[in-house]
Order: C-alpha cells, then structure tokens, then sequence
C-alpha cells in the first residue's frame, strides 16, 4: 500500500475511555512539548487521562519549570536525579530536593532514580552512590521511590534489597523485561508500570510477562516524549496516547479496555496517594 492511502491513525479521544486513567510517568516539562504543552495536557483530559505524573529530571529542573503546570491540578510531580545525570547529584542537590518534598504537596515519589548500564555515561560506582542517597532521602521522608533500570537489572536488585526496600512500595517504571525479571520484581512486593512497547508485536517476552503480572500491581505510563505505542510508534509521545497501551495490555490480559483502565488508574491513585478529583493539596499521608 502506498503511503498515500494508508488509513489515518487513530486519535486517542475515539476510544472513549471513562476519565479515569493514570500516566504514571511523563516528562511534559522537556522542550519537545514547549509549543503545544497546554493543548496535549487538554487532549490528556479528553483521552480519560484524569491524572499525570510528571517526572522532574532533578531539582533544577524542578525549579525552572514546576510553574509550567501552576493552573494544571490534574498533574502531580516525581523528582529524582536520573543515573543520566549521576554527575548532578552532590549533597547540595539532595538537600534542594529534601526542601521540595517538604514543602511541595505535588510531589509525591522519589524519581526516576536508579541504574543505567546501557548509556553508561557515568561510572558505574558513582551511579550506585547516587542512587543510595536517594533511596534514603524516599525512606527519610516516607515516599515510594520510582525506579529507572536499564541493562542493570541484578545490580539494581542488590541495592534496593541492601538498602532495606524489599517489602516496601516502590514503583519498577518502565518495565520491559521478561517473565523472570517480573517475578523477582513481584516477589519483593512491588509495582510494575508498562509502556508503550507492550504494543510491539514482536516483544512476545514482555507479552509474556505482562500476562503473568496481577493486575492490581500494575500501573501504565506512556513515559512521554518516548515510546509512543502503535499506532504512533516513532511519533512524539504524549499523555493521551496512553489509551493505546491499554488497548495493547488489555489484548493481552484478554479483559475489556475499560475495566483495566480503570483497575491500573486506580492502582496509580492508591500508589501515589492521590485524590479522586485533583487538588494542589494532595495529602501528604
Ligand atoms: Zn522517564
């Protein structure tokens, strides 16, 4: 078929979820959305997307673009210094970030943070001791971490288990592993959130493994401007595309679109301690 006849993709608002869903993990500060931000976080609203995480890349970030989303209740925050950036991290920044967490009710976990092996831009010790700190800060002030894990997976593990966080909320953002890598994240008790290449054909190991991963532990992210699911593979990501890795999850879990899009929004809900109807005053709890 040539290009020109190729049926248009469908947009998200046609599949007319209820508004109840969650991304759990958006990057909507970054400047791929600087022309069309408030257009996407309005589509968002009309995709059933009712609720969005956005990750600030660390408390500069934080600082120089919270306001972005001063008049946008819908949005609430994760902060963390990403293993990208581990040269970021000094003492200083942690303690920028302990002040936020403190005073700012958005901000309700500590993230992405983790390990990176793959980029590996930065050594690998340094990584781990970034990471470390972070974990302490979550645990100091009582909120879950969101982990970022990329070809670093056993590492990843003997951190959190030495720093006391098996058996603790904690949310594996992200995922993209196999049964295997799935069970020993649910065995420590944790939540796992699925992206959009759950809707590759060709990712049968993460099919696999996400028809093995219970729903009620279970959140969705779209992890936007990246990893657009089908149809938008390859386009720019955006929160109200999250409809699309539903659709994709659901296929698989063989339960209606609708139903896990309101099981795995409620997850997000309980998991970050939000309220139903969005507030700037979220309870710190
Ligand atoms: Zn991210």
């Amino acid at each position: 078929m040539s290009k020109k006849n190729k049926p248009p993709r469908p947009e998200p608002e046609s599949l007319a979820l209820p508004p109840c869903g969650v991304d759990s993990h958006a990057h909507l500060d970054m400047v791929e959305f600087d022309t069309d931000r408030v257009e996407l976080m309005e589509r968002a609203l009309s995709s059933g997307v009712a609720r969005t995480g956005n990750v600030f890349l660390g408390p500069e970030a934080y600082r120089m673009n919270r306001a972005m989303f001063a008049d946008r209740p819908e949005i609430f925050f994760i902060l963390g210094v990403h293993p990208g950036n581990a040269d970021q991290c000094p003492p200083e920044a942690v303690e920028a970030m302990r002040q936020a967490f403190r005073t700012d009710p958005r901000l309700r976990a500590v993230g992405e943070i983790g390990l990176d092996f793959y980029w590996d831009d930065h050594p690998r010790e340094l990584q781990e001791r970034v990471f470390r700190a972070q974990l302490a800060l979550a645990r100091e002030l009582g909120l879950p971490p969101v982990i970022h894990c990329r070809d670093a997976f056993d590492d990843t593990i003997r951190v959190l288990k030495d720093e006391g966080f098996s058996g603790r909320k904690l949310l594996w953002h992200c995922f993209g592993g196999d049964e295997d890598q799935a069970g020993i994240i649910l065995g420590h008790g944790w939540h796992v959130s699925i992206p959009g290449p759950v809707s590759y054909a060709r990712n049968e190991a993460l099919h696999r493994a996400v028809a093995a991963i219970p729903l009620e532990r279970m959140l969705l992210e779209t992890d936007c401007p990246y990893l657009s699911a089908e149809p938008w593979r390859g386009k720019r990501n955006h929160p109200a595309l999250l409809g699309f890795t539903a659709q994709a999850v659901a296929r698989i879990k063989g339960m209606p679109v609708d139903a896990l899009w309101r099981a795995t929004g409620d997850n997000a809900v309980e998991f970050f301690g939000l309220t139903k109807s969005p507030s700037f005053q979220e309870d710190h709890a």
